[in-house]
């Protein structure tokens, strides 16, 4: 087992692909915190945990409420002593053209990936640089690296978790913290499902044509990736055991977006 007794808290774990990964570092040993807004799913997710032998608590949690997050993370310090990986998940997406998106559906959407990505980080970084260092991760997107059309909240703030990745890097450096961002290309989550229909309704075409024409079309091989993927990379990148491998971005994508 590869995260042997480390203690991980994972942001919007309670489906998809944070839960994934949620799932995988049980397995691997570690003690996870599943932490989400919605209670229900954070507090199912932790519970099929321990129900196949791992260790989980569920911590409802908005990232994007200071308050929240700061008593999130202490809950997991003061249940485990110790917290040695952030994954900075939590994610909302909304499809619309720029010119009809408001300013409110902007913020929420920044709000959750970027405040929430950096309220996590704070509050981690306060408890790895008194005990000597740990990994921060953030999910990241193709979109990270690229644009695509009625998404800009999200590319704008997925953009700008490579800044935050990278700061977290040069400053963790000295204190033994490393970051690195994953950036996934299309996966068949719930926040996929919802904007199959959306997109299709945006664009004019089919469902089918979307996952087709547009999702997967620049793929080598017409497929989705899988949460198991990236919860295959999440775990490799926590366990790498030196700062030889930090600040680092890691696209995931069957091909969609090289280089
Ligand atoms: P999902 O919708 O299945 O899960 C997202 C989770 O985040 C949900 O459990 C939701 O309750 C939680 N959440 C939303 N807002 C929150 C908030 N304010 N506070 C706490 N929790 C909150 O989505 P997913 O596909 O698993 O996405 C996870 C991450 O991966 C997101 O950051 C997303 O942008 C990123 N991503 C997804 C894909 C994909 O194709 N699915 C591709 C690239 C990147």
């Amino acid at each position: 087992m590869r995260l042997e007794d480390r203690v991980a808290i994972i942001t919007g774990a309670g489906r998809g692909i944070g839960r994934g990964i949620a799932e995988q570092y049980a397995r691997e040993g570690a003690r996870v915190a599943v932490a989400d807004l919605e209670a229900a799913t954070a507090e199912d997710a932790a519970a099929a945990i321990r129900d196949a032998g791992g260790e989980a608590i569920a911590v409802t949690m908005d990232v994007t409420d200071e308050n929240a997050v700061d008593s999130g993370v202490q809950r997991v310090i003061d249940t485990w002593g110790r917290l040695d990986i952030a994954i900075a998940n939590a994610g909302v997406q909304h499809i619309e053209a720029l010119d009809k998106l408001s300013l409110a559906d902007w913020r929420k959407v920044t709000a959750v990936h970027l405040d929430g990505a950096f309220l996590l980080t704070r509050a981690a970084l306060r408890h790895m640089y008194q005990s000597g260092g740990g990994t921060l991760l953030y999910m990241g997107s193709v979109h990270s690296l690229e644009a695509s059309p009625l998404k800009s909240p999200y590319v704008a703030a997925k953009h700008a978790l490579l800044g935050l990745c990278r700061s977290v890097a040069k400053e963790g450096a000295a204190h033994g913290v490393r970051s690195h961002i994953i950036c996934p290309g299309f996966v068949r989550t719930p926040l996929v499902e919802k904007q199959i229909p959306e997109q299709a309704r945006e664009l004019g075409i089919s469902e089918d044509e979307v996952v087709r024409n547009v999702m997967l079309k620049n793929t080598v091989d017409g497929e989705f990736t899988t949460v198991e993927d990236i919860a295959r990379l999440a775990t490799d990148l926590a366990a790498f055991p030196s700062a030889a491998l930090t600040g680092q971005s890691f696209v995931v994508s069957h091909g969609w977006h090289m280089g």
